[in-house]
């Protein structure tokens, strides 16, 4: 429970100090952990003076990776930072970002949020120019693009790979005397730009400006980049935009409540997706219960619309880590019942409602099922605030969980018997639309309906990660884990 099932979500943030002297490592630093959520097994920060470049990357928590020793030696007035979740098999130190290649035009320092989706043919293409590869991610095949495109200044080697990539990619580096961003042509993963006292910064959340004392000017827009020097920052159009595809999940699961993508607050618009939901799915119950913390948002909507009570039925324990998750199998198995737990005397006797923002596996949700009958619930209606999830993410999803997405396989009904609950309801397509308030052309939601914005990978470009694996091990042995 609260174990991430989806691959290479990842949070990236710059940070340039426009006096030229302040350290920007505790900047980025701080952006990391408000950006946490969005990926938990690497942390990783570089920091250069324009001239010498720094990086500290490790596996764990920012918390864990980063002591105020190794911060202060990550001196120099720009930085640029990642946090990263992966699947247990590419859980690597090598995989750890922000990448750093050397190039004409100095170190770069690269960290990437999304999923290339020719990358293997990227890669293969620059092996055969002689680069060698320390790691498995996509992240390294964009900054060698970028380090050996022919190209004669940074900016146009980085639009040189812009035009190269495909897929979903939102990249955040550092060159020079420059922190850049930039954005695929659909604009799949976020990305901010802004500003505090005598700081750039660049984001994949807002939420990472309230923590550094700064604000968010704006999104950097799909195909765009975004340059900051110490005098100043620039917007440059380079791909062209033959739609916008803004990733739902972003809004159903991924992105933290307190922050706003395209000026709306994500709390707010789950808020609506749970109002929309008890309309279309209402339940003849006693009170409602959310499925911390991801469902609190759309649980409260769904009580506010039914006239039920929002009752706390369910306690998470925080303080589990996923290490301890997975130590054994033993207690792998026991799963739900570590994290979770419910409250007898608010559930027993009753006709609940749990609220979830999204069923992947079903696993969870099957447990959590269970918990509150063995505490005595009567009745059980489980409403998700999210279609079902029935075609693979080729922009984030790890493919070799294609085959575990439940609602490919089964029928609602189906997934209600295997759940073992009363009811189940799903929010529509539309209904989701209806509560993001954002036209349905300017989102992505291929895992729901099957209509990808960009060309569907082949299966050879699917099934990459194993085939990355493979060529890592053969190459790095050391580096595995
Ligand atoms: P399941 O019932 O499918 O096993 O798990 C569903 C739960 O997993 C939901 O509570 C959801 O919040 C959580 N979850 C964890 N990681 C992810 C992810 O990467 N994507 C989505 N959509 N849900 C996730
Ligand atoms: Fe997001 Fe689904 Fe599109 Fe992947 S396929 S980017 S999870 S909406
Ligand atoms: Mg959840």
């Amino acid at each position: 429970m609260g174990e991430r099932l989806w691959k290479e979500e990842c949070g990236v943030a710059a940070v340039l100090c426009r006096d030229r002297v302040t350290p920007a490592a505790p900047l980025a630093h701080l952006a990391l952990y408000a950006l946490q959520h969005r990926g938990q097994e690497s942390a990783g920060i570089a920091a250069s003076d324009g001239w010498r470049l720094r990086v500290h990357r490790d596996q764990g928590l920012v918390a864990q990776v980063f002591t105020p020793r190794t911060l202060r030696a990550l001196d120099g007035w720009l930085a640029v930072g990642h946090v990263r979740y992966a699947t247990m098999g590419s859980a690597t130190l090598a995989n750890a970002q922000p990448i750093v290649v050397p190039s004409p035009w100095g170190p770069l320092a690269v960290a990437h949020n999304g999923n290339l989706i020719n990358a293997p043919a990227l890669r293969c293409v620059l092996e055969g120019a002689g680069c060698v590869f320390a790691s498995s991610t996509d992240t390294e095949v964009i900054a060698h693009l970028i380090a050996r495109a022919p190209a004669a200044t940074v900016l146009e080697a980085i639009r040189y790979a812009m035009q190269h990539l495909e897929g979903a990619f939102t990249v955040a580096l550092l060159a020079g005397e420059t922190i850049v961003g930039f954005r695929d042509r659909h604009g799949i993963r976020p990305l901010v730009l802004g500003g505090g006292p005598g700081f750039w910064m660049l984001a994949s959340e807002t939420c990472a400006f309230d923590h550094t004392g700064g604000e968010p000017l704006g999104e950097v827009d799909p195909g765009e980049l975004v340059v900051c020097t110490a005098d100043g920052a620039r917007f440059l159009p380079v791909l062209e935009v033959p739609r916008r595809a803004h990733c739902v999940f972003e809004y159903i699961y991924f992105a933290r409540p307190d922050t706003a993508l395209f000026g709306r607050n994500v709390h707010r618009v789950r808020r609506r997706m749970g109002r929309v939901l008890a309309r279309e799915h209402p339940a003849a119950a006693d009170l409602v219960v959310p499925v911390p913390d991801s469902g609190s948002s759309a649980a409260m909507g769904y009580a506010e619309e039914a006239g039920l009570p929002l009752e706390i039925g369910l306690i998470k324990n925080r303080y589990i880590g996923r290490t301890f998750i997975e130590s054994s199998p033993s207690v792998r198995q026991a799963g739900v019942q570590i994290k979770l737990n419910a409250v007898r005397e608010v559930v027993r006797g009753r006709r609940v409602v749990l609220v979830d923002d999204s069923i992947v596996r079903g696993t969870t949700s099957a447990r959590i099922v269970a918990l509150l009958r063995r505490a005595g619930a009567n009745q059980v209606h489980v409403r998700v605030s999210s279609p079902p999830i029935r075609f693979p993410c080729f922009y984030g999803i790890d493919t070799s969980s294609r085959g575990q997405l439940i609602a490919a396989a089964l029928s609602v009904e189906e997934i209600r018997a295997r759940l073992g609950a009363d009811s189940l309801g799903y929010l529509s397509q539309a209904g989701l639309v209806e509560a993001l308030e954002l036209p349905a052309q300017v989102l992505c939601m291929a895992c729901l309906d099957g209509q990808y914005p960009t060309r569907v990978p082949t299966e050879e470009e699917a099934g990459r990660a194993a085939l990355e694996r493979g060529a890592l091990r053969r190459r790095a042995p050391a580096v595995t884990s």
